[in-house]
């Protein structure tokens, strides 16, 4: 594969125009949209009309006349298209670690005769950590369950209340088959919870032709909703009668606006919401998922396998003999959008990478990750971040000092 058949793939692909919508420096090769999605100029465009408009001159008057006040459901519903869900079943608030909080919750105690919550020791740490505090929080004897990919069906048994799995692994790019182990899992009398932070805006997702029961994920990666962008969750229309959110703010109460000293859990989707919906991140989020939705997803889908495709070979070709490694499924359809490669000296490489231009990112112990965002990435900036890749190993540039030293967030 040539650098002039990366040109001619470029000129070819339906989404090549996509790449004018996004704010992106002609010296960078960016390949870290898995951890924060690139800078729409769409959002610009709407952050700065919520902030002069809606916020400048409507003062309060925006939460009516703007729909502030809809727009956790609004942006929810745009979502839904993305995931594969109905409108209703999605709503857009707070962070996925608190979202995450208030599904094993509520699910939980959809279940309590069952104790265990079970998911994969490999599974990002947050969702761990939220699962291990809700069964300190709710006590009766509950636990987690973390148990190696290849024992997840064995270990679901009539103890199990809830599955909660990251579909696309964060590390490895691994993704689950959501379909066959939502049905086991539900044959086995459990729910479900996927985390889809890496798979929105990356893979096709299909909650509802999946039966999955609730979901969470991040608005930042995948979907470029700006740093720390509100998340989002899920849950399928015939668990809302029943399902309950643990947190009791007022904005998900039934009628907020009648200041009712008792809590009365809103309609649907609504009770999942807390506190005021933080609108100048709103704007950014909303305004890229409607970008999201302009674009033919399944072109989308084959632009993302078509380029971790090509990133693949390429490591394969030119990199073997310098002790690259491929860490990620290679089979595309068990696959999320990014690509992890594995090299003994991984985190400096990564530095002296990001010096040059080619912004991917590093998690431990030897891996560097490397994200293919169809909506922005050309078959040309993979070319030229493999020859980087190749280059800075191959004349050792890693070596230099600076780049032992660990930075804060890698
Ligand atoms: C990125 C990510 C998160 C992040 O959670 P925040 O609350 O936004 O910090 C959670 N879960 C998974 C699987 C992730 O990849």
């Amino acid at each position: 594969m040539t650098r002039d058949a990366c040109v001619l793939l470029d000129r070819a692909d339906p989404l090549g125009a996509m790449r004018d919508q996004f704010v992106l420096d002609d010296g960078v090769i960016y390949l870290d949209g898995n951890s924060l999605g690139a800078l729409s100029h769409p959002a610009i465009k709407q952050v700065r009309a919520l902030l002069e408009a809606e916020w400048g001159r409507g003062l309060i008057r925006s939460w009516n006349e703007a729909g502030w006040i809809d727009a956790p459901r609004r942006i929810g519903d745009k979502l839904a298209a993305l995931l594969g869900a109905d409108p209703g079943e999605v709503i857009v608030a707070d962070s996925t670690s608190v979202n995450l909080f208030k599904l094993l919750a509520g699910a939980a105690r959809l279940r309590p005769e069952r104790p265990v919550i079970l998911t994969e020791v490999e599974t990002f740490p947050t969702d761990l950590y939220l699962a291990a505090g809700v069964v300190d929080l709710l006590g009766g004897g509950r636990e987690v369950r973390a148990v190696p990919r290849t024992e997840l069906r064995e270990s679901l048994d009539g103890r199990v209340a809830l599955l909660m799995l990251t579909h696309v692994d964060y590390c490895s790019g691994y993704m689950h088959d959501m379909r066959a182990l939502t049905e086991a899992a539900h044959h086995a009398g459990a729910l479900v919870l996927w985390d889809l932070s890496h798979s929105a805006g990356a893979v096709p997702l299909n909650l509802n032709a999946c039966a999955v029961d609730l979901a969470v994920g991040c608005g930042y990666k995948y979907l470029n909703g700006g740093p720390g962008a509100p998340a989002y969750l899920y849950v399928s229309r015939h668990l809302q009668p029943e399902m309950r959110s643990p947190l009791w703010g007022w904005m998900g109460h039934a009628s907020p606006f009648d200041f009712s000293p008792t809590y009365a859990p809103g309609d649907g989707i609504a009770r999942y919401l807390c506190g005021t919906p933080p609108m100048l991140a709103m704007a950014a989020l909303e305004a890229a998922l409607d970008l999201w939705l302009s674009v033919d997803l399944e072109t989308a889908w084959r632009k993302s396998r078509a380029l971790s495709e090509l990133l693949i070979r390429l490591v394969d070709e030119r990199g073997a003999d310098l002790g690259f490694s491929v860490a990620s499924p290679r089979d595309p359809w068990v696959r999320g959008s990014h690509v992890a490669i594995r090299h003994p000296e991984g985190y400096r490489i990564m530095r002296a990478l990001i010096a040059r231009g080619v912004i991917g990112d590093f998690r431990p112990p030897d891996l560097m990750r490397l994200a293919l965002t169809p909506l922005y990435t050309r078959f040309v900036d993979v070319w030229d971040a493999v020859d980087r890749l190749v280059e800075v190993v191959a004349g050792r540039a890693y070596e230099a000092p600076p780049y032992a030293q660990r930075l804060a967030v890698t």
